[in-house]
């Protein structure tokens, strides 16, 4: 692995065969994250592809003369043309593998994978996920000097990085950028001593053995397991929402029903959560539509009756969204009445997606004990049903899901282990 300036460039890139480029910067999570990956990839590839990495903040004007925006970007070329897709942010192994083996003879890719060795690590706690429910067990195990692994599929933060802005986090007088708290949270607990390992893929976890194998070749162990891994709201999949998601797409009332004082608002769903939340945002906002896809609600008919004598609600049946724009300041919902085709827009301020969330258990579901709506099922201390795994934050079941309830159960998990390990 060679380190080059924007003056090697014609040289060593433009004129070699083969070449990976690393634009990275300092203070950049994602570039430490890439960092192992890029070289323990480069000890692999090395003899056939040259490894190169670049400071951007040096080397500017190549940065732009490349359209770099963002640190790290790994760029590929192939006798002096650009090739594969750029890769950003948290880059994955895999995702790096594929666009090297594309450069390669097929025989080549195989000598190569032939050379890769398994690799074997032992830690006391192995926590699966770096929100605050994970961070939080991590920072308090590592506090008790416990050997603790800290694995997640992004980088760390989990929603709070893409969350808008944050009011309700206590110890902070003014509203904080959900990127800085989960930075100065993952920082905090990553600088104490916890290991990392993100943007990696989890080939399998066994939780009976507490054995997790990532990036498809390297098993971790421990004694224990804690699962924070959160949930995912289920999307509408309509065109513009992925994009426009913490732009004025919410899937929160509580995080971000505040910001919709004297506002237009469309909340998409039906259901008990989207009824109860469409109540709470008229405390906000100014007129609030609710677009359910069925003939009637299907929340209780206690919170319908709310819904119904609410004179800022109005509600639309039978339609679905289809699309979500952006236009200046607002946002024009496109909706389909599923009876008769017919189109409209709607402009509104914020949509608020309440179709439900899904626990993130799919690489565990059929091992542990569940509610009936598919969340982990713990004890006070945050015990599983399989003894020495633990579960804490979103993914659990419980009735409050906020940062709050998460750090609380990732700092009761930890105790309750860094009691147990004693
Ligand atoms: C848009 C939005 C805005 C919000 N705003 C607020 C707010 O203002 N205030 C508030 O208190 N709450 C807010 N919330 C709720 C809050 O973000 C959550 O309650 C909190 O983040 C839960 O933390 P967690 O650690 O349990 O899970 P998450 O934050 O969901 O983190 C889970 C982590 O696990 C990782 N992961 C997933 N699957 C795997 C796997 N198989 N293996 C390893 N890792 C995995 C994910 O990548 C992620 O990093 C908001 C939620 C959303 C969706």
């Amino acid at each position: 692995m060679q380190e080059i300036n924007s003056t090697d460039f014609e040289q060593e890139v433009l004129q070699s065969d083969k070449v990976i480029l690393d634009f990275y910067s300092t203070e950049c999570p994602p570039c430490e994250a890439l960092a192992s990956k890029f070289e323990d990839l480069s000890n692999l590839y090395g003899k056939d592809i040259k490894f190169l990495k670049i400071f951007r903040q040096k080397n500017r004007d190549l940065a732009e003369k490349l359209a770099v925006k963002s640190s790290p970007t790994l760029l590929f070329f192939k006798n002096g043309r650009e090739v594969a897709d750029r890769l950003t942010g948290g880059i994955k192994r895999s995702d790096i593998i594929r666009n090297l083996d594309s450069m390669l003879p097929e025989e080549k890719v195989a000598q190569i994978k032939s050379k890769i060795r398994p690799s074997v690590s032992e830690y006391d706690v192995i926590i699966l996920g770096a929100g605050p429910g994970g961070l939080t067990a991590g920072l308090y195990l590592c506090q008790a000097k416990v050997n603790t692994v800290l694995i997640d599929i992004s980088l760390p933060g989990g929603h709070v990085s893409t969350t808008h802005e944050v009011s309700n986090y206590p110890g902070f007088i003014e509203p904080q950028a959900g990127y800085m708290l989960s930075h100065n949270m993952s920082e905090q607990t990553k600088l104490c001593g916890t290991v990392y390992k993100v943007a990696v893929d989890i080939t399998r976890v066994d939780l009976d053995k507490k054995e997790v194998v990532i990036d498809e070749y390297e098993t971790v162990r421990a004694k224990k397991i804690v699962i924070a891994t959160g949930t995912t709201p289920n999307l509408t999949g309509a065109p513009g929402e992925k994009e426009l998601k913490g732009k004025g797409i919410s899937y929160c009332a509580t995080c971000d029903g505040k910001y919709m004082d004297g506002k237009d608002v469309v909340v998409i769903g039906g259901g008990n959560s989207a009824v109860e939340e469409s109540e709470y945002l008229t405390r906000f906002a100014n007129k609030l539509t609710i677009v359910h896809q069925f003939d009637k609600l299907t929340a209780n008919k206690q919170a319908q009756d709310k819904v119904f004598n609410n004179p800022k609600i109005s509600l639309l049946f039978d339609t679905e969204p289809r699309t979500f724009i952006k236009e200046g300041e607002k946002i024009v919902a496109e909706i389909e009445n599923l009876k008769t085709n017919i189109r409209q827009k709607l402009t509104c301020d914020g949509v608020f997606i309440f179709i439900g969330m899904k626990p993130n258990i799919d690489l565990f579901r059929d091992k542990l004990e569940l509610d009936k709506w598919g969340y982990i099922k713990t004890d006070e201390d945050m015990r599983t049903s399989i003894s020495g795994v633990f579960a804490v934050g979103d993914v659990i079941s419980k009735k409050y899901r906020q940062i709050t309830t998460a750090v609380a159960d990732g700092t009761i998990a930890a105790m309750a282990i860094a009691k147990e390990l004693d």
